[in-house]
């Protein structure tokens, strides 16, 4: 899947009344896609270095994830946010620029109903990693619809 695939929907909520902690007037949120492993190499070692907390969106099916669960539980328990970005990363092939979607992960295909289930699932193999039961959620590819449902 390409770079800068991805949408977060974590700041998506309606603005309402917040205090950002130590009276700051903003945040940055340090968000990585998509669990490879040169976020494990690179990205985590320099978040630590400048005591920086990023967020990792984690696709579940992956193979860098499965390879390396112990050092994403180690993240998660040295307060970084592992997020659910799905099962399988699947993505709207008739979006535009969306040509690479294969037909066995193509969103066009698979019920909302379905999708919410594999998100479901997600959740609770994420608990199983970090033990949290509150989630952040980041869409592939920012498709909003399954099946062209919302
Ligand atoms: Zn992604």
């Amino acid at each position: 899947m390409p770079a800068h695939c991805c949408r977060s929907v974590a700041g998506a909520a309606t603005a309402r009344a917040f205090n950002w902690p130590g009276g700051a007037k903003a945040a940055i949120n340090l968000t990585y896609d998509d669990a490879i492993d040169s976020q494990l190499d690179h990205a985590l070692p320099a978040l630590n270095k400048y005591g920086l907390k990023g967020t990792f969106n984690l696709v579940l099916s992956s193979q860098p994830l499965a390879r390396r669960m112990d050092e994403w539980r180690r993240a998660a328990e040295q307060g970084h946010e592992l997020a659910n970005h799905t099962l399988f990363h699947q993505c709207s092939h008739s979006a535009p620029g969306h040509e690479w979607v294969t037909a066995d992960n193509d969103l066009d295909h698979i019920s909302a109903t379905a999708l919410a289930a594999q998100i479901r699932l997600a959740n609770v193999m994420l608990h199983a990693i970090d033990g949290r039961s509150e989630r952040t959620f980041a869409l592939p590819c920012g498709d909003l619809l399954a099946a062209g449902t919302p």
